[in-house]
């Protein structure tokens, strides 16, 4: 029973990840997902943190070929939120209790490194809640200016650890510039998060187990595994999305190999199924991101067509997700969400 072998382990090779992605058997995918949840249990407990998200821009200098915000579609009504618009975003999260603050763009330099500090302070002195940023790759200067403004977290996804792969979807960028710009990030004393996209075009179940490998020796402190979701006005609008079952059993192989790491349910995960995000939840994620981007921007954050895309209001939904979470025998957190790194329950 090799399966079950493996999910005895403690640290589980290249071949070891493979096998569990590739599974096929109900059965032994229920004994992943099973083992999955207890390693959550065990390393995160009940808790579920919530983070709002704030997407201030959807204007993008890159072309990443997956992505519908790439600088080249030209059919996407762009914008930009004022700062006002973000500040009020920003109270209704911490309103609404929530102790994360995500402020999130295209690689947008319209929004310089002095105003992205200015809004890290205001955020800060004003509201009792933790600041990530998920900006894109900016400079070194940049991610210093903004640590020492108050920025306590830094997502930059490596997307997928083939570099090969990572050339040709990113045109512009390199594998080897991520990883240097996730490395100087944890230097800094960010909280890093980095993760992959499961089912691009071309990639194999190999690759997935190497993205999972390298956040593993990057050590990050969340990983955010999501679904390619073919964009239209992209190169690879005509490519599928994997199965929900593949995306599951790589967050629930991510918590057997990260132990420890904030993993979250994504809403990539719901534009692929209603229940997606409560799916992930039952196999090893423990973190739930509400959007707060208002109306009319949200619409227009179309990095993939989200076809459970809803105008209710953010507070609304939250409760719902809230209801949702509860109803899976887990509680919100109260606190800001920090890394686990190193904090093993009782
Ligand atoms: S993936 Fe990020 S950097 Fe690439 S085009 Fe989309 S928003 Fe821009």
């Amino acid at each position: 029973m090799k399966t079950a072998a493996i999910l005895n382990k403690n640290q589980l090779s290249k071949d070891d990840i493979t096998h569990l992605l590739m599974l096929q058997d109900e059965h032994e995918i229920e004994l992943l997902y099973k083992k999955a949840d207890e390693v959550r249990k065990k390393y995160c407990g009940d808790e579920v943190h919530l983070r709002g998200i704030i997407e201030f821009s959807n204007y993008c200098e890159q072309d990443c070929l997956y992505c519908g915000l790439r600088k080249s579609n030209n059919k996407l009504k762009r914008y930009r939120m004022s700062v006002d618009e973000i500040l009020s975003s920003a109270k209704a999260i911490h309103d609404t209790g929530i102790r994360t603050i995500v402020l999130q763009s295209g690689e947008d330099i319209y929004f310089g490194s002095e105003e992205i500090r200015d809004i890290i302070k205001s955020i800060k002195t004003k509201f009792n809640t933790a600041v990530t940023l998920s900006l894109g790759e900016r400079s070194f200067e940049d991610y210093k200016m903004w640590k020492d403004a108050g920025a306590d977290r830094y997502l930059l996804k490596h997307e997928t650890a083939n570099v090969k792969l990572y050339s040709m979807y990113h045109q512009a960028q390199s594998l080897r510039d991520r990883i240097g710009h996730l490395l100087y990030l944890k230097k800094l004393g960010y909280q890093i998060g980095s993760g992959n996209l499961i089912g691009l075009p071309f990639q194999t179940i190999e690759d997935i187990a190497e993205d999972l490998l390298l956040c593993r020796e990057l050590d990050v402190d969340m990983a955010s595994i999501s679904p390619f979701i073919p964009s239209p006005y992209t190169p690879y609008k005509h490519h599928q999305s994997p199965a929900l079952t593949d995306t599951l059993k790589t967050i629930a192989s991510a918590r057997i190999v990260l132990k420890d790491a904030h993993i979250p349910a994504t809403a990539a995960l719901s534009a692929l199924d209603e229940k997606g995000r409560e799916r992930g939840l039952r196999v090893g994620a423990n973190v739930v991101m509400p959007n707060f981007t208002p109306a009319p921007y949200k619409a227009y954050y179309e990095i993939y067509p989200n076809k459970y895309l809803t105008t209710e209001d953010p507070v609304k939904r939250t409760l719902r997700i809230t209801a949702m979470i509860e109803s899976l025998g887990r509680r919100i957190s109260a606190s800001q969400g920090d890394s686990l790194k190193q904090k093993v329950l009782a």
